[in-house]
């Protein structure tokens, strides 16, 4: 791999773990949340046989722009990273402003139409969740709430198909471990 492309995944580690450095895993072991960044971004590795380094940054930088507290906009993704990966993140970034319901809706409506590396990333994504909800699920959720939980996942997932089959492999074991 280039110098430059092992630069800029370092960089990104880095801003990402600084970005979310107060948040944790809703998770009952409250994971630190770099830990759900590395967890995607080696998946999406994985995934391209370490062929992509955009796409291992924007896993790394998923959920930056969703949390508006953290004070990271479009325009310095552009800035640090460069408009194609700045663009996967927006991607997968959902509207905060829309209640949480409707926003899923959308995840759902909006996933046949995301670009290749984004259907990866979502993909990632959703299997490190189904993940941390078969290891370390959070205290308060019930059988049914996991179990609404895996069935909208695969949701998502179906309309992000046919993009790579290894992350969906992955994804789909996981889901077949869901027995709530
Ligand atoms: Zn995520």
């Amino acid at each position: 791999m280039k110098a430059k492309k092992v630069l800029q995944i370092a960089l990104a580690l880095d801003f990402a773990a600084w970005a979310h450095s107060t948040q944790r895993r809703k998770g009952g072991a409250r994971e630190p949340y770099i830990n759900h960044l590395t967890e995607v971004a080696r998946l999406v590795a994985q995934a391209t046989g370490g062929k992509d380094h955009k796409l291992i940054i924007a896993a790394l930088l998923h959920d930056v722009l969703e949390d508006q507290a953290l004070h990271v906009n479009y325009a310095m993704l552009v800035d640090h990273f460069g408009e194609r990966v700045a663009r996967i993140v927006l991607e997968v970034t959902d509207d905060k402003s829309l209640p949480k319901a409707e926003r899923k809706r959308l995840q759902v409506v909006h996933a046949p139409h995301l670009s290749r590396r984004a259907r990866i990333l979502k993909i990632a994504d959703k299997a490190a969740n189904l993940n941390s909800i078969l290891h370390t699920p959070p205290r308060d959720w019930s059988a049914a709430r996991k179990r609404e939980y895996f069935a909208w996942a695969a949701e998502v997932v179906a309309g992000c198909r046919g993009v790579n089959e290894w992350i969906e492999a992955v994804f789909d074991e996981r889901l077949s471990l869901g027995k709530f």
